[in-house]
């Protein structure tokens, strides 16, 4: 069965994020840049914050960088059994140098060989699922 986060969308989000959802699922990591300024900003806006403009474009940008923080999950919390066979993960929040060192979640996708700050990792997309909450899932794999 497919899925795709439209059909499960947040009710009340104010959907600037759309675009970086619809290219996940077409397995596309994108992500806005300022029409105006040509600033990269995440999470999305609707309004530049840094120039007022309200045009932005999604930019394809390659699922690479640095873990910047990460945090292991040892506990099947309510709001994520999906994962509980997981348990215990590693989730990162990665740099992405190529567009203006914007930080990203995701999971940690293989062993934790090599698991450190400042780590080169590369990203794939998972596609959506009932564990992904119906999103498509950005993972971060460690660079040997
Ligand atoms: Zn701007």
């Amino acid at each position: 069965m497919s899925y795709s986060f439209e059909q499960h969308k947040i009710v009340g989000a104010i959907e600037a994020d759309d675009p970086f959802w619809r290219s996940l699922e077409d397995g596309v990591l994108a992500l806005p840049r300022c029409a105006g300024c040509h600033g990269w900003t995440w999470p999305a806006h609707h309004r530049c914050g840094q120039c007022g403009s309200w045009q932005f474009d999604w930019v394809p940008v390659k699922p690479e960088g640095y873990v910047f923080s990460y945090t292991r999950t040892r506990y099947a919390f309510d709001r994520v059994l999906e994962r509980k066979d997981d348990v215990p993960y590693v989730t990162l929040v990665v740099e992405l140098p190529e567009a203006g060192n914007v930080r990203l979640m995701g999971v940690l996708k293989g062993d934790e060989t090599g698991l450190a700050i400042g780590a080169r990792v590369r990203g794939s997309i998972d596609s959506p699922s009932a564990k992904t909450k119906f999103y498509p899932a950005l993972r971060w794999e460690i660079e040997g």
